[in-house]
């Protein structure tokens, strides 16, 4: 690697390269903000960050509907930029529009065994709560193309979760194994491993959008009072006097989020029976409303300028594209084709 120097020729430390990506599914809800969004804006400080708006990997579900995708990228990128993403500190990127990543997913599909992609956890998992129809050449392939995202972007660090972590290992495993034979071109990424929090639904379930739980970032303030009023909390507690337990209550999980400093005070109200589950609601939608308010009212604005969104992926695209094709190079010069 060639060391970097500044004006005066002192050394500038490698701001070590950080990839992580994320399938457009539209408006996103208050689990991705206190999941990988927060952990996005705070790497894009420390990092060369590349984050990937993944709509190929959104064709593995949405194979017959295209053209929803479209829409699900703009609210998706909308949702980031409003979170404070700062394209102006990361690279924010549309995968289908880099066919780099295409081309190097079928030189990496060729050298990856059948039996890898099979006993990938989640791929009998998903099809069996999805349906069948999700049985194509393109989902048992998905690993690959996230391995393709990785190493395409010459991705050091990947911000995962524990759950993901399988994932990855399959990434470095096809990434050596394409290395062993054609020699040290791929970076072989390292976990980043991120505290994520489970982030309830509104039925005590994890959030998300196939449950049909979330609380939508982009919702009005009415529209998460009513969502709030109708979750889900410790069944023990049927009258304000009996005795709760915060700790397993959705609604407690989201005081401690965005009320912190009156937390343990509420714990213990709802131990002793001295708070009640409509007037706990009640105080938990007002400061979920307040944290989102500067966030709902920066999307409006961003939203209300129609051409933002393609400018800012046309502008990451082109940064990424650079790097993808520099790395597709590579690959070709050292397979010789
Ligand atoms: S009082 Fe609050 S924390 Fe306790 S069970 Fe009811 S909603 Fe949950």
């Amino acid at each position: 690697m060639v060391a970097l120097a500044d004006a005066a020729g002192k050394p500038v430390p490698h701001r070590r390269r950080i990839m992580a990506g994320m399938r457009p599914t539209g408006k996103l809800h208050v689990g991705h903000l206190l999941g990988a969004l927060r952990t996005f804006i705070a790497l894009s400080e420390e990092g060369e960050c590349f984050y990937e708006v993944a709509d190929l990997h959104a064709l593995t579900t949405k194979f017959d509907r295209g053209a929803e995708i479209a829409a699900d990228v703009r609210e998706m990128v909308l949702d980031w930029l409003a979170a404070g993403l700062d394209p102006q500190r990361c690279t924010i990127y549309l995968q289908s529009r880099i066919p780099e990543i295409s081309e190097l997913a079928i030189i990496l599909s060729m050298l990856t065994p059948l039996s890898w992609l099979e006993r990938v956890p989640t791929y009998k998992e998903q099809i069996e709560i999805l349906g069948p129809h999700l049985a194509t050449h393109g989902f048992l392939g998905y690993p690959v193309l996230q391995t393709v995202d990785i190493a395409i972007m010459r991705g050091e660090r990947v911000p995962v979760g524990q759950d993901q972590l399988p994932h990855l290992e399959l990434s470095r495993e096809i990434i050596r194994r394409f290395n062993h034979f054609y020699g040290p071109v791929l970076v072989e990424p390292e976990p980043m491993l991120s505290q994520t929090p489970l982030v309830p639904g509104t039925d005590g379930r994890k959030m998300s959008k196939s449950y049909d739980n979330s609380i939508l970032l982009a919702e009005s303030e009415e529209e998460t009072r009513a969502k709030v009023t109708t979750m889900f909390t410790d069944p023990a507690k049927i009258h304000k006097t009996d005795p709760g337990h915060p700790e397993t209550c959705p609604v407690f999980f989201f005081q401690r989020a965005f009320n912190p400093s009156a937390a343990d005070e509420i714990a213990q109200r709802c131990r002793t029976g001295r708070l009640g589950c409509v007037e706990d609601k009640a105080d938990m939608a007002r400061h979920l409303n307040a944290a989102l308010a500067p966030l709902r009212e920066r999307r409006a604005a961003l939203a209300a300028q129609p051409r933002l969104v393609e400018e800012v992926l046309a502008e990451g695209t082109r940064r990424a594209r650079t790097v993808a094709a520099q790395t597709l190079a590579d690959v070709r010069a050292a397979m010789g084709m």
